[in-house]
């Protein structure tokens, strides 16, 4: 394989993959795009809509109306990029508990996923990108270059996601992450369309003991080796 134009990280929450995918990118220089961040301002517009995350033609009408735009960070507060929502900025109103609790089941509706898919796959058609989320390289972009699936201990999901959390001063408890995500994961896995699962050809990485930089260093030299292996 010579450099993949296209990359993939799936996985579920708290495994890394953003981190991953923004390291990767910036190193080779291609556009990051997290795809969550798009069911995350769905999820919000339907919580601030009073809509039922589970009524499936409202969800699938709201999907269609709303307008999404992931732009570089237009304001230096930490943020890997600045997400907008009809124009109004919610890169942190997505990543509310509120958000999390309700985000796999609006995520679950195929209507969601059919008005989703062709934007993801428009962002993607020049090559050169690293795209994160959980159907990436089964469904939205089943010819990619290198695909990962990024995988980590429940408990040490949650655990980072707690850090990441009380990090930005917020309050957080452990136990009540550690539960929102088995419910994420186990909606996210058994879903009828698009569940989460690693591609048949994805390269599975689990992450429970390593850091960010070993997971880099290990996808950088994976790279390398398969470029190696393609030259001889
Ligand atoms: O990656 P993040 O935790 O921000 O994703 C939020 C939710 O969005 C996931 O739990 C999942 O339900 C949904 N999602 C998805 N397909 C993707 C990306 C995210 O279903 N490609």
């Amino acid at each position: 394989m010579s450099q993949p134009d296209v990359i993939t990280i799936d996985g579920p929450a708290g495994a890394g993959k953003s981190t991953l995918g923004q390291r990767l990118a910036q190193r080779l220089g291609y556009l990051y795009f997290d795809t969550g961040v798009m069911y995350r301002a769905v999820t919000l517009a339907a919580l601030r809509r009073g809509l039922d995350p589970t009524d499936e033609e409202a969800i699938t009408r709201l999907a269609r109306e709303v307008h999404i735009d992931v732009t570089p960070p237009t304001v230096a507060d930490g943020r890997q990029y600045t997400v907008l929502l009809d124009g109004e900025d919610v890169t942190w109103a997505i990543r509310q508990p509120e958000v999390d609790a309700n985000v796999s089941p609006v995520a679950a509706c195929p209507g969601v996923r059919e008005a989703l898919l062709p934007q993801q796959r428009r962002i993607a058609a020049n090559g050169r990108v690293v795209m994160v989320g959980r159907d990436i390289g089964t469904v939205v972009l089943p010819h990619a270059d290198l695909k990962i699936y990024l995988d980590a201990s429940l408990e040490e999901r949650a655990r980072r996601r707690y850090k990441e959390v009380r990090s930005r001063g917020q309050q957080a408890d452990y136990e009540e992450i550690l539960a929102s995500m088995r419910r994420r994961d186990e909606i996210d896995s058994h879903r009828a369309t698009a569940p989460l699962r690693p591609a048949e050809d994805a390269v599975i990485i689990d992450s429970t003991q390593m850091n960010a930089d070993a997971v880099l260093a290990y996808v950088l030299d994976l790279m390398r080796t398969c470029d190696e292996h393609d030259r001889t």
